[in-house]
């Protein structure tokens, strides 16, 4: 196995380790010298340029910061591309655009070059152990040909499907991660705000819906299975939300993500679905963004 490694940083330094120590044969490629200077140490040649990097490689793996850099290192003037070979596979790793994703598929095709997105899941810490989840896009034949190298980095890998599929489910995903980290900081904040201890505050909300996440507890067994009857009815909740919410107004503690749901359950009340499960704010949504079956 031979590939060329670029973008050798929190995520991308520990990856390439794991592949010098299966015995693959590396090249590696960054703008920072210290972090080339690790992998070197680790018996990795290192390269001078991208193109460099993906001479002779197999397989070339980009985990870089965004897909503005991922696009001038695979076509740029010393782009990978310039030097890889028809059986070759490019396998981008970084989270980026959905949109650069597709053009940068079309583009390396245009020379006959193999692509998948392979964005990872999970932290820095799976990345040495090698337990990183993978999300795999791509043609049967690009997938075949990236799975030997991906197998030495993760523990698991998601077949989305055809190319660019890899790049939607981080994204999907992610988007729950990241607004999720907001609602929960919101909520910290109102319960030190009303004179909780923070202690007691994490005990309940790691040992309730709140914390075991409505995506576990709540739609797998009422929307998501075709149930709306009320289990926590939607007036439940719209009363639940507006309770915070004055508690909120009353210590002057701005709720963003809460104003925005206050906007959503009105709308659930005016398509009278408020006695409906909780749930029921998927359809409703589902409906306002076109989605009909
Ligand atoms: P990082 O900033 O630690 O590393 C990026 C590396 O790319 C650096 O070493 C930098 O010098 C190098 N680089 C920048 N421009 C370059 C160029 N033009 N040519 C060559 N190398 C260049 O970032 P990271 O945390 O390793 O994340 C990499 C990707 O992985 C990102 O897309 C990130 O969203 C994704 N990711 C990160 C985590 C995480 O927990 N850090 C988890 C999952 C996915």
């Amino acid at each position: 196995m031979k590939a060329g490694f670029i973008g050798l940083g929190v995520m991308g330094a520990p990856m390439a380790l794991n592949l010098a120590r299966a015995g693959v044969d590396l090249s590696v490629f960054d703008v920072s010298q210290s972090a080339l200077a690790r992998l070197a140490e680790a018996g990795a040649r290192v390269a001078r340029t991208p193109a460099d990097c993906a001479s002779g490689a197999d397989a070339v793996i980009t985990m870089l910061p965004n897909s503005s850099i991922v696009r001038e290192v695979a076509l740029g003037a010393d782009g990978a591309v310039n030097t890889m070979g028809g059986s070759s596979v490019f396998i981008d790793m970084s989270t980026g655009s959905v949109r650069n994703c597709m053009s940068l598929d079309a583009a390396l095709a245009e020379r006959g070059v193999a692509f998948v997105d392979a964005p990872v899941g999970r932290t820095p810490w799976d990345a040495q152990a090698g337990t990183l989840l993978i999300l795999l896009g791509g043609n049967e034949e690009a997938k075949r040909r990236a799975r030997p190298y991906l197998t030495l980095l993760g523990n698991e890998i998601i077949d989305a499907g055809a190319v660019g599929n890899g790049m939607r489910l981080k994204v999907v995903n992610n988007y729950m991660t990241v607004v999720g980290a907001v609602l929960a900081a919101e909520t910290l904040v109102l319960g030190r705000k009303v004179g909780l201890d923070r202690e007691v505050v994490m005990k309940t909300l790691t040992g309730t819906v709140a914390g075991k996440g409505p995506i576990n507890v709540l739609y797998p067994r009422k929307a998501l299975a075709g149930d709306l009857t009320p289990l926590f009815s939607g007036a439940l909740a719209q009363k639940d939300l507006l309770l915070a919410l004055e508690l909120a107004t009353e210590e002057k503690v701005s709720l963003g993500l809460g104003e925005e749901a206050r906007n959503v359950y009105r709308r659930m009340g005016d398509r009278q679905m408020l006695q409906q499960d909780m749930t029921a704010l998927l359809p409703l949504l589902e409906a306002e963004a076109g989605l009909t079956d």
